[in-house]
């Protein structure tokens, strides 16, 4: 089984009926060089906040603009989608404390950050901007924790003033997962990050070891979430990613291409087995898988449903 995988282990990631599914890569502080050795389509989710740890201020523009133009340089032709700070909560930032909150979760955290902290992401987005044109790179950028559609407007607007062109939002909050259409009416593209949907879906800690199940990416609660927005990209003709933990499993990998995910982000040592799922199985194969998920009761019943009808092989 693993030579079988190893032999679908390179290039683009596709359905056996040949529908492109960009297998991309998430990307923190690792080297540059060594993140684009890697047989991937692009970065699907670069996290940025690995430029801001362990710091009482601010890095400079020109700090921030050479990380960026290092890592874009590296990917050469491919995507790299930048995900602008995402401070606050699981993520904390001593530069950008806000005192205490009774639920950090609930609070000014990632977009909102800009509400306490004007300048921030301008000074940000200018360096991105920066990067991208100096080094000719295909960059795109999305805010995280979005919550309404004039949100995503407001950090279009942001993003598109600052000359970038291709701009997104993250979904991971039901709010906005319910209105994906007039979300994606006012981006160009939107990434699903299921680690957070699933913590504000099943309202469940994401930081909890106590509570498995629930923050389960296999919950059909937070599957339908997900329908919502790829049946809302698929009507807009928009891409929709996925760059949370779900994307790497490659059975749910199948079922989230069924609900209408065009991408699929995920660290490197997953990509050869979700490519490998993908080749084995029709976009239909995964739309039945996706019903299959859907009708579950639980996590368990869905996975075990899914397993029970997909290849053997995956
Ligand atoms: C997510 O929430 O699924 C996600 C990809 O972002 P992070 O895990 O960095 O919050
Ligand atoms: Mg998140």
């Amino acid at each position: 089984r693993r030579q079988k995988i190893l032999a679908h282990s390179s290039g683009a990631g596709r359905t056996e009926d040949g529908v492109a599914v960009k297998l991309l890569l998430n990307v923190g502080a690792e080297d540059p060089g060594e993140s684009a050795a890697h047989d991937c389509e692009g970065v699907g989710l670069l996290r940025t906040e690995f430029l801001f740890l362990d710091r009482d201020t601010e890095p400079t523009p020109d700090e921030q603009y050479e990380s960026y133009a290092r890592l874009f340089r590296a990917f050469g032709d491919r995507i790299i989608t930048v995900r602008t700070l995402d401070a606050g909560s699981d993520k904390p930032l001593a530069f950008v404390a806000q005192g205490e909150e009774p639920n950090p979760a609930l609070g000014v955290r990632g977009f909102r950050t800009a509400r306490a902290l004007p300048g921030l992401l301008e000074r940000q987005l200018a360096a991105i901007a920066r990067a991208a044109s100096d080094t000719g790179a295909h960059v795109r950028v999305m805010a995280p924790m979005i919550s309404t559609p004039a949100e995503a407007a407001e950090f279009a607007e942001l993003a598109r003033a600052a000359g970038l062109a291709e701009v997104g939002v993250m979904i991971e909050v039901p709010g906005a997962a319910l209105l994906a259409r007039q979300v994606l009416d006012r981006v160009d593209f939107v990434s699903i990050g299921t680690n957070d949907l699933a913590q504000y879906t099943l309202a469940t800690d994401r930081m909890l070891d106590s509570l498995p199940d629930l923050l389960d990416p296999w919950q059909p609660g937070l599957l339908r979430l997900i329908q919502e927005v790829g049946t809302a990209g698929v009507a807009t003709d928009k891409p929709v990613g996925v760059c949370g933990e779900a994307a790497a499993d490659p059975l749910l990998a199948l079922v989230l291409v069924g609900l209408g995910v065009s991408s699929l982000s995920m660290s490197a040592p997953s990509l050869a087995a979700v490519r490998y799922a993908l080749a084995r199985h029709t976009l239909a194969d995964c739309r039945d898988l996706a019903e299959l998920a859907l009708a579950a009761a639980g996590p368990a019943q869905a996975r075990d449903a899914v397993r029970g009808a997909a290849d053997d092989e995956v």
